[in-house]
């Protein structure tokens, strides 16, 4: 019988200097997508949801979409968006159950009224629907504020691997790929955040040494988690080390570049 899989996103970046919370209204202007209508929307673009549905057609899963919200940064998320945001995912997840899976987009920065882990608030409200055997792949931008809680919640993370971002649909369908593999592969049940150790002097560094500090984190992080795809371990870490010791790098978009040519 064919897979059961829950596909849904809700990408905000929060600019928490912002004096105003971002309400529910403010979504549904930019577009707060639900249900049926989502497979319609999302397929044509170059989202993370259009990778969720072109892996779920490869491979006919049989799909749920409670919701899909792409939005531009904005203020932290008012209390009524975020517990809409929250219901919607939970009680579809419920709704939806028994499951195979979970594809989860969310952007990794989300701060909401009274809640400043809005992403691990998320995550962790699918966790608590589906319980804890169902696998919950889910992607981010690498720049992403990645706590227990939301490693915790969910078995794989990946992110964006180009700086501009242009890889979101690809991204989905790493996740995806993930999503399958865990399914045949024995893994642990949850991500972990591991403390990843940073060079001193990082000014004094050259070139090859950073490129080498980089590669030896991307496959620290890589080590232990699910294939191809990769663990949430190195999100954070790697964000770290590329603000503090390959900014120039990055900001020249050639991080990604460089962390791809060493990992096989
Ligand atoms: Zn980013």
């Amino acid at each position: 019988m064919s897979r059961r899989v829950l596909l849904a996103a809700v990408m905000h970046e929060a600019n928490s200097f912002a004096r105003r919370f971002a309400p529910l209204d403010h979504f549904r202007r930019q577009g707060v997508f639900l249900g049926d209508e989502i497979p319609a929307r999302f397929g044509p673009t170059r989202t993370e949801m259009a990778g969720f549905l072109e892996a779920a057609r490869a491979q006919g899963w049989r799909i749920e979409t409670p919701i899909a919200v792409p939005t531009a940064p904005e203020g932290p998320v008012a209390r009524d968006a975020y517990a809409f945001f929250r219901d919607r995912l939970a009680e579809g997840a419920r709704r939806a159950m028994p499951l195979d899976g979970v594809l989860l987009a969310l952007h990794g920065s989300m701060v909401a009224e009274g809640e400043d882990d809005g992403d691990g608030g998320l995550a962790q409200a699918v966790r608590d629907a589906v319980g804890p055997d169902v696998p919950i792949s889910l992607t981010l931008d690498p720049h992403s504020n990645v706590s227990d809680r939301l490693a915790g919640a969910v078995n794989a993370i990946t992110a964006y691997r180009t700086h501009p971002h242009t890889d979101h649909k690809e991204t989905g369908l790493r996740a995806a790929e993930t999503l399958t593999a865990m399914r045949t592969m024995s893994l642990e049940r949850n991500t972990e955040l591991l403390p990843l150790p940073r060079p001193r002097q990082a000014g004094k560094l050259g070139k090859t040494e950073k490129r080498d500090i980089a590669a030896a984190r991307w496959r620290r992080g890589a080590q232990g988690g699910p294939q191809p795809g990769g663990a949430g371990t190195r999100i954070g870490g790697e964000f770290r080390l590329a603000r503090r010791h390959v900014a120039p790098e990055l900001a020249e978009g050639r991080l990604d570049r460089m962390r791809l040519r060493q990992v096989p």
